[in-house]
């Protein structure tokens, strides 16, 4: 693997940022900026990576062909009801919010109520160098998580691809724009959503996007809703905040939703998917009333459950996808990705599981059932809440997974208000509705995070570049 950072000519990189900068602008890679309590809303360029970064061919067709399969187990296991009780059966006694939610999944499936399901699903990934049998290295994609939930930045990862084919062009290396994939994540994402709002069957009704004021990914959003304007001008898609919805739900007695008097489609949350979403029990109330309507929600319950850090630990346990998925072909490239996962649960292998992240703590990823970045512990602070938590069940609601440590290769990181040469290391993802792979996304950080999301500051939006 190289970085492309070597095909630069040195007096040019200045030039490259002022117009990496004013592309992300002219091409709509903006974010709202933090500006506190200002009525001014202000915008930035979304921090991003000068050059894309190699990701390698093999690995990235890997990842295309897995993605349809991953979203078939996943919406197969928010519909086991068994295999979900047994999954979370100890996280629910000490994770309050994982309850919740459950409490929600199992009162939707008693009403027996009928919806279709629609989801945009990402698996994340990192690359892991190991060395085959010969000696030489081979980059295997191991994945991070699933996200089942407010997957966002569909919009950004189609648009820095164009980006970067520009920057290519501008450091006179326009050959190389062939090994950039296409990414046509926003359009395909906005045909799941004009087919499921057609297969609703009521062309008067509306698509509700319920999200957060707070959030800078204001135009991610809003680039799905116009993009569904294109597919069909007819379509009416309204946003509310979570205390805009409390005021104004109603459900009729055959389970229909009604926002204002307006009948809802399909709502598609990028909000309420973490426990600080839910700052009193109204928020609850009405997801517990989204879940009994009839409307298609983006995601169900179900989906945000199977989607859970626990999920995946049982999943990668021996014999579990064989009862989701009958080709072995499938079911052995689909491992192949998977990390190492040690069960916390109340038994001889969660205390070897804990003494082994004892012992060796940089070697793993301690997570709580949690979304939305910062939440996982690394290092010593294992440590120290492992041996607070001591013999106790609490340890049931985190998982401990293999740390992956990708190889660093060096790039340039863009922000609206300077630039950085840094070591990066790269995660993709790839995105999903119904049943097809719709694109993919690639973010970066500096070798020296543990976390890193894009709206934290932490990590930038990067692109492909096969090798
Ligand atoms: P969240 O749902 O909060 O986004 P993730 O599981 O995706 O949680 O972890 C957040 C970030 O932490 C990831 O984007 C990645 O950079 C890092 N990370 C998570 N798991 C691992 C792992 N097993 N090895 C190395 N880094 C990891
Ligand atoms: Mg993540």
């Amino acid at each position: 693997m190289f970085s492309l950072c070597s095909k630069l000519e040195k007096e040019n990189v200045n030039s490259l940022v002022e117009s990496t900068r004013d592309l992300c602008v002219s091409k709509g890679i903006l974010m709202r900026k933090r500006d506190g309590q200002s009525p001014t809303k202000t915008y930035m360029c979304v921090p991003c990576s000068l050059l894309p970064s190699p990701i390698p061919k093999d690995g990235f067709q890997l990842l295309t062909f897995l993605q349809p399969h991953i979203n078939k187990l996943i919406h197969d296991v928010s519909q086991d009801d068994e295999f979900m009780s047994a999954a979370f059966k100890n996280v629910i006694k000490v994770d309050d919010f994982t309850k919740r939610l459950y409490d929600i999944y199992k009162a939707s499936k008693a009403s027996g109520k009928k919806s279709l399901d629609f989801g945009i699903l990402r698996s994340d990934y990192m690359f892991q160098c190991i060395a085959d049998k010969s000696g030489k290295e081979l980059f295997v994609p191991k994945q991070i998580e699933i996200n089942t939930i407010a997957s966002g930045s569909v919009k950004l990862g189609s648009g820095l691809s164009s980006v970067h084919s520009d920057v290519l062009q501008y450091a006179k290396i326009k050959e190389l724009t062939a090994h950039l994939p296409k990414n046509e994540s926003l359009s395909r994402v906005a045909h799941g959503f004009f087919t499921a709002w057609k297969d609703y069957g009521n062309p008067n009704a509306i698509i509700l996007i319920l999200y957060n004021e707070n959030k800078p990914n204001i135009f991610d959003q809003r680039a799905v809703e116009y993009a569904i304007y294109d597919l069909d001008e007819h379509i009416i898609v309204r946003r509310k905040t979570c205390w805009e919805l409390i005021a104004s739900i109603a459900l009729s007695p055959d389970g229909k939703l009604f926002v204002d008097d307006e009948e809802v489609a399909i709502v598609y949350f990028r909000v309420l998917y973490t426990a600080d979403d839910y700052t009193g029990e109204q928020f609850w109330d009405v997801r517990l009333k989204v879940e009994m309507s009839r409307a298609i929600l983006c995601p169900s319950i179900g989906y945000q459950l199977a989607g859970c850090k626990k999920m995946q630990e049982v999943l990668a346990k021996p014999d579990v996808l064989e009862r989701f998925i009958d080709d072995v072909d499938v079911v052995q490239k689909l491992r192949s990705t998977f990390a190492g996962f040690y069960e916390l649960e109340m038994n001889s292998d969660g205390n070897h599981a804990v003494q082994m992240a004892l012992t060796n703590p940089d070697l793993y990823v301690l997570k709580p059932q949690l979304e939305g970045g910062g939440n996982n512990i690394y290092g010593e602070h294992i440590v120290t809440l492992l041996c607070e938590i001591g013999n106790d069940e609490r340890r049931c609601a985190y998982i401990l997974m293999e740390k992956i440590c990708p190889i660093p290769l060096d790039n340039i990181f863009v922000t609206a208000s300077g630039h950085q040469k840094v070591q990066a290391i790269s995660e993709r993802g790839n995105d999903v509705i119904e049943n097809y792979s719709a694109g993919h996304l690639l973010r970066s950080k500096s070798h020296e995070h543990n976390d890193g999301g894009i709206s934290s500051g932490l990590a930038v939006l990067d692109s492909p570049f096969l090798v």
